[in-house]
């Protein structure tokens, strides 16, 4: 189940011409006009309106999971060196799959 905010953005409709994916800056496939679902996780996930979707192109890809996995440690742990070399491992992979 992929994070909103990690390559899936959900926001108001029309709010956003073009988004690019926040992990591997690829231009992201939207689907506008999105009609509200009901339910406590549709209020959670701000799915409880009308909605546009954003979502990476690359969201399915195993490389694309492992950079999004990455980019959550990096920003969770508390130590800079740690988070420094995850980022060089975040780069590795993006370079390998040859975005950026
Ligand atoms: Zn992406």
């Amino acid at each position: 189940m992929p994070t909103q905010g990690y390559g899936l953005f959900v926001t108001e409709p029309n709010a956003y011409k073009s988004l690019e994916c926040n992990i591997c800056g690829s231009q992201c496939l939207v689907e506008r006009n999105l009609p509200a679902k009901s339910g406590f996780i549709a209020a959670m996930g701000r799915m409880d309106k009308p909605r546009d979707e954003f979502s990476c192109s690359n969201l399915e890809e195993e490389w694309h999971k492992q950079a999004v996995s990455l980019v959550m440690e990096i920003e969770k742990t508390p130590s800079k060196r740690i988070g420094q070399l995850m980022q060089q491992d975040l780069e590795d992979l993006l370079q390998k799959n040859n975005i950026h």
